[in-house]
């Protein structure tokens, strides 16, 4: 039988092989430079910060692998030859292959800074970046980060954990504002302050200067100021790792391009995952998908379809999570960061600036679009079904108390939100019908 061979054993490789596996007892290879094993990359920063172990980020204990006939080899694959159906690793072997699966994630974005290689700048990426931030930040007294994405406040937190004092450099004139609208924008900013990392807004790095060591001494910013400093983390995105397809048949432009079945131009190669990007033109969706759970569904549908039953990729409702120091923010649908013409929002900020809720809907036809919840956590089902069934802003208003997490656990502000609506449409009152969301449907 035909062998399947993947390259990556990130979410996007591994979720692969696992359910190819569930569907077929043919031979399957998992091939990665990086770690013997599946691990979290989201549980890197844990490591660092020592609340885990690398052992605890391994979703499958050791011996899953052998039991179920996945080979995993640790090597890097050089080359791909898609003629002679072939791919060739670091030590010279030819292994063939039946189908191929491109799952290379994606490496840390540099953009030719002057110094940005000296000794002591890097980026965080993977787990030899964690053991190279581990040596770099010893006993160092400043450190300065660069570029202010969800990678970048991860590695404020980390520096941070180690009482390193932090100067977090951010192009934009808010916090991530090229995503967030500029209230939660704020909120976010305001926060990073109160844990006393100093935010430079508004602020680009222009070169990286050496001391007589070789290693890094500081930095020279747009606005000509230099800080002192001995670590440079370069956080300012990241890009599909391409590396291996470039010198062979397959088409590449910013990622592996692929069609909505995550299949390239040459019979038997796929990508997906980070390092993916899709061919075609879907309205308010990105072409490239960097994220844990988006890696994870184009994989669902790549197995069918390597066993098959060709299935195309439809992500649903976007989704997305993640952490500011200790503020939670989660988001589904669409949440442009700009106005939008016949957009409207109904944004509500707690007093003490550290929750708010943000429901976007049709000003024709007052459907809801999207939600930005901030330090409070609405139920996802609850929300895409919402989304999905195009409910009015009044219903989902009524029935807000149905998407409360656990209000066990966690605030209810659904009364405040409903406040705010009604003095803003006085002759359209709307009446809390649903409070608290345990076990309950709406
Ligand atoms: C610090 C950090 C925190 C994150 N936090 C979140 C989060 O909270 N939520 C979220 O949704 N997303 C998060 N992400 C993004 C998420 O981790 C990625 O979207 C996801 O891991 C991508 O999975 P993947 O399988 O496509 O690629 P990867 O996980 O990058 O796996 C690809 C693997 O392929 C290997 N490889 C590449 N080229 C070769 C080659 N030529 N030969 C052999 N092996 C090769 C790589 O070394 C790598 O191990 C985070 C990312 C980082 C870096």
């Amino acid at each position: 039988m035909e062998s399947l061979v993947i390259i990556g054993n990130g979410i996007t490789g591994i979720t692969t092989a696992r359910l190819v596996r569930k569907q077929s007892d043919r031979p399957i290879i998992v091939i990665s430079d990086e770690t013997d094993f599946f691990y979290s990359r989201p549980a890197l920063m844990y490591i660092y910060m020592g609340h885990m172990k690398f052992e605890h980020t391994k979703p499958y204990e050791d011996w899953f692998w052998e039991k179920n006939k996945i080979q995993l080899l640790r090597a890097t694959v050089m080359s791909i030859d898609t003629d002679a159906k072939s791919i060739v690793l670091n030590n010279g072997q030819k292994l063939p292959y039946g189908q191929l699966v491109i799952a290379t994630g994606s490496r840390t974005n540099k953009f030719g800074w002057p110094g940005q290689d000296l000794p002591g700048v890097q980026g965080l990426y993977g787990m030899r970046d964690i053991e190279l931030m581990e040596k770099n930040t010893s006993n160092i007294s400043k450190a300065v980060i660069v570029g202010g994405g969800l990678i970048g406040i991860e590695m404020a937190e980390m520096l941070h954990s180690r009482n390193i004092p932090v100067t977090f450099l951010v192009r934009e004139t808010n916090y991530w504002d090229n995503i967030l609208p500029q209230e939660e924008a704020k909120l976010v900013g305001r926060h990073i302050g109160e844990y006393g990392i100093d935010l430079r807004l508004g602020t680009q790095l222009k070169e990286i200067l050496a001391g007589n060591d070789g290693r890094v001494r500081a930095i020279v910013t747009d606005k000509g100021e230099e800080i002192g400093c001995q670590f440079v983390g370069l956080t300012a995105g990241v890009a599909p790792n391409t590396d291996v397809a470039k010198n062979s048949k397959i088409e590449i432009n910013r990622g592996v391009l692929v069609n909505e079945f995550l299949e390239t131009n040459i019979a038997d190669v796929y990508a997906a995952g980070d390092c993916a990007e899709f061919k075609m033109n879907r309205p308010r969706h990105p072409k490239i998908e960097q994220l844990w759970y988006t890696g994870r569904m184009q994989a669902e549908v790549l197995a069918k379809t390597l066993c098959g039953n060709r299935t195309a990729y439809d992500r649903g409702v976007w989704f997305n999570s993640a952490k500011f120091f200790d503020i939670e923010y989660q988001t589904y649908g669409f949440v442009s960061n700009v106005p939008v013409q016949d957009e409207e929002s109904l944004y509500w900020e707690h007093p003490d600036g550290k929750h708010s809720i943000r429901i976007v809907y049709h000003k024709t036809g007052q459907t809801v679009i999207g939600f930005n919840l901030f330090g409070i956590r609405y139920r996802q089902a609850i929300c895409e079904r919402w989304i999905k069934e195009q409910r009015t802003i009044e219903y989902v208003l009524e029935n807000l108390g149905a998407a409360n997490f656990d209000p066990e656990f966690f605030s209810e502000f659904e009364k405040e939100a409903i406040d705010l609506f009604n003095s803003k449409h006085p002759e359209r009152k709307v009446f809390l019908k649903r409070r608290r969301g345990l076990f309950q449907n709406a």
